[in-house]
């Protein structure tokens, strides 16, 4: 997998550490559980699409672009992080927030995620839920380019091939650790979305044959959905690095049961995960993403569907920036003494 042929830059501190989780695995009586701090990697407070960053920067910058239009949803921890890209890279940044979650606290629409963009100057318009965003995108796309703009689109969550080449270097990343820690890792979870995440770690794991399975706990989609945007995605990024055969479908699995109301929607478990991981680990979670995957991780350690002696690694995607705008969840004002 010879990934210097593509258009990169660097964005990432990498490698991100891969840590164990003494308090949790014994809160839970094992399987012993690791963590990769992909919430640590290092711009603007860090999370999983700074990986996928590296990738399409380089490639708007290679194709001379002036301008990054990118979509999510209000709170999205990717635009964030594109945004900080893109102006690290003398980039402007327009982005467009879908209202997907339209019953939040008012801090769900001024704080968090949505105060970094507005200090990265991004251009920010908003749209309302369940438009088309990639016709959307598309469209400011062609604005732009009339207003003489040379415009670059990053699709959601920078989810296409050229983004989850990020997620293939991770895969390689944490080979390299448990090799050097003398891990033999039986298993990897994370909190997949916009699935370019999961499509890259498959892809890596897969292409290094490293007989890893990985366990996508959606946010979104139901099972079947995601694991064809998954399977499609990782069957595209299996192309474009140039892997030999073909791409099992069977390396491509979701679990979308911990979704609860919708994207963006508290659940319980979610809840308490954040919670747990702060109290037992000081290690934060968001509520969006990587709060549901580790509840899915925890409630399926519970109901016994893992070994007890298996090592597992939860990737942390990161996002805890949008736990500022779920504040009414976790906490209460004091009283000014
Ligand atoms: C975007 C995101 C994910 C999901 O990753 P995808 O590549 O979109 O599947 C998980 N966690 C956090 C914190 C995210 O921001």
């Amino acid at each position: 997998m010879h990934l210097s042929r593509f258009h990169r830059v660097k964005l990432t501190h990498a490698p991100t550490p891969l840590e164990y989780l003494p308090r949790l695995t014994e809160y839970l009586g094992g399987p012993r559980l690791y963590i990769k701090r992909d919430d640590c990697t290092g711009l603007a407070t860090g999370g999983n699409k700074t990986r996928k960053l590296e990738f399409l920067i380089g490639d708007a910058l290679a194709q001379g672009a002036t301008h990054i239009v990118t979509q999510g949803a209000t709170q999205s921890n990717h635009v964030r992080q594109t945004a900080a890209a893109a102006r690290k890279h003398g980039l402007r940044v327009t982005a467009l927030l879908e209202t997907r979650v339209a019953d939040g606290a008012p801090e769900y629409y001024n704080n968090g995620n949505v105060l970094l963009d507005q200090i990265f100057d991004a251009s920010i318009e908003t749209r309302p839920a369940g438009l088309d965003m990639n016709a959307e995108l598309h469209g400011v796309g062609e604005r732009l380019r009339a207003q003489g703009e040379r415009p670059y689109l990053i699709p959601g969550g920078g989810s296409n091939p050229i983004g989850a080449l990020g997620y293939v270097v991770c895969a390689q990343e944490l080979l390299v650790q448990a090799n050097d820690l003398g891990l033999k890792i039986d298993r990897v979870v994370h909190a997949t979305g916009s699935a370019g995440t999961q499509a890259g770690l498959v892809a890596g794991l897969e292409g290094l044959n490293s007989g890893i399975p990985v366990l996508g706990i959606g946010v979104r989609a139901p099972k079947e959905k995601q694991e064809e945007n998954v399977y499609n995605l990782a069957r595209q990024t299996w192309e474009l690095l140039g892997v030999r055969g073909d791409l099992r479908r069977e390396a491509v699995e979701a679990n979308s049961d911990y979704v609860g109301p919708g994207y963006g929607q508290p659940t319980d478990g979610m809840v308490e995960a954040v919670r747990l991981l702060a109290q037992l680990e000081g290690i934060l979670l968001d509520p969006v993403y990587s709060g549901k995957g580790m509840a899915g991780l925890i409630d399926l350690i519970r109901t016994g569907r893992f070994g007890k002696d298996e090592n597992i690694v939860f990737v942390h995607t990161g996002g805890a920036v949008g736990l500022f705008g779920y504040r009414e969840l976790f906490g209460s004002p004091l009283e000014r003494a």
